[in-house]
């Protein structure tokens, strides 16, 4: 049996899941948060044989992310599943921001970490925070390799015409502006299972794949490769998000800073954590702003039609962009579970080849499903997606 560790750090946090390859299941998960505090918290899940999860947590000090790690093994020891028993092969890494830089899955050494600090300036929060979890996850686990993926890798195909900017050129190659993409891993992640579900070859299909979680993009996809995404330099670009704006007329940057006196923290805090749908009706859970936009509340139901309006906006753009569209795939939190945001970004267009089937829309299940009718031109499907076995099947492939 093969296992890969995979592992997602954040600032004071990081998540980890222990995947078995050969069945691709998972045996182990679990959340360290709030490190740097005496109250961190770690909540750890141990698969058993049938499939249940048993859940284990504790609060104590945890300084830094390498007693984090140490918390980590201690469950593991303690919980199982045993480390010895199911030895990583490797550990695989979640990282931001590639640049221009990383656009494949890569073994670490000093100089990958070094070039990842590097990219700091484009991922001021995530990249210090990724290299930090990596230093820490190699002083536990010295023996095996370490494998970086990059949220960005997978849109690094898309063409000079789609990541340029119209904005002067020096200045845009100076300080490295275009647009990167995210959610790479997902976005390959589920246009490739659809490929296989459908037992088509991913190089025959064009796709569009809506990630609509906290966080949401969309990516039109060609023959397996990303060839425009609605992310850009950072994750703010595209569509409307739980707190996030996406796309909004730069210029109003320049006036509520002129007429408001808001400096660029401000700013950085207002477009990306106090709008999009959060913004506009208080609520930032897509089930709670349904909920609420249904029982009549007016900011609500506007939310929810600018959400969806984005929605369509980019759909159209990427129906022309691919002139001809095999499947449109829902993932994440949003895309996988709420029927009505599927419903409304797909009503009316049936002219376009787009039939969604209201009642297999309506049905909930937890894998791969067809949702458009069997005479619509396009495959409308629900892709559940899965970051951390992709990170994990990314990792095996380098090692
Ligand atoms: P993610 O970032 O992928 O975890 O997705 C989080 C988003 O998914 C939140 O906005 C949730 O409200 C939304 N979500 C989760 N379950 C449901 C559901 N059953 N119906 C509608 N939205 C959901």
């Amino acid at each position: 049996m093969t296992s890969v560790l995979v592992i997602n750090s954040g600032s004071s946090s990081f998540k980890y899941q222990l995947i078995e390859m050969d069945a691709e299941t998972t045996l182990a998960r679990g959340l360290v948060e709030r490190i740097g505090t005496d109250e961190a918290h770690i909540v750890h899940h141990d698969v058993t044989d049938s499939g249940e999860e048993e859940t284990h947590e504790q609060t104590r000090a945890i300084r830094n992310h390498t007693e984090g790690f140490a918390a980590m093994l201690d469950f593991f020891a303690e919980h199982g599943p045993s480390l010895t028993e199911h030895p990583p092969v490797a550990v695989g890494h979640r990282v931001v921001h590639g640049g221009a830089r990383f656009f494949e899955p890569t073994v670490v050494t000093n100089l990958v970490k070094i070039n990842i600090q590097d990219l700091s300036e484009l991922a001021p929060l995530h990249n210090p925070a990724n290299v930090e979890g990596i230093t820490a996850a190699q002083e536990s686990f010295p023996d095996v390799p370490h494998v970086v993926v990059f949220d960005t890798a997978f849109h690094q195909t898309l063409p000079p015409k789609a990541y340029t900017y119209a904005l002067d050129a020096a200045t845009a190659e100076r300080y490295r502006v275009r647009k990167y993409g995210f959610h790479g891993t997902s976005h390959k992640f589920v246009s490739e299972e659809a490929a296989r579900f459908l037992e088509r070859d991913v190089a025959d299909l064009n796709q569009i794949v809506l990630h609509l979680g906290n966080g949401a993009s969309m990516t039109a996809v060609r023959g397996g490769k990303s060839v425009e995404t609605s992310m850009g330099l950072t994750p703010l670009e595209g569509l409307v998000m739980g707190t996030r704006t996406g796309d909004i007329d730069p210029a109003v940057a320049f006036h509520l800073h002129r007429r408001a006196d808001m400096g660029v923290a401000e700013l950085d805090d207002l477009f990306n954590k106090k709008s999009g749908i959060y913004g506009l009706s208080g609520h930032r859970d897509m089930r709670d702003l349904t909920e609420s936009a249904n029982r009549g509340d007016t900011a609500s139901r506007n939310a929810l039609d600018v959400y969806v309006h984005r929605l369509k906006q980019y759909l159209g753009g990427y129906f022309f962009q691919l002139g001809h569209v095999d499947t449109v795939i829902f993932t994440a939190g949003i895309g996988e579970n709420s029927a009505e945001v599927r419903a409304e970004t797909l009503d009316g267009l049936q002219n376009y080849g787009i039939e969604l089937d209201a009642a297999r829309n309506e049905r909930r299940g937890d894998g791969i499903r067809v949702i458009s009718t069997d005479e619509s031109s396009v495959t409308v499907l629900v892709v559940p997606t899965n970051e951390e076995l992709e990170i994990a099947r990314q990792t095996l492939s380098v090692i």
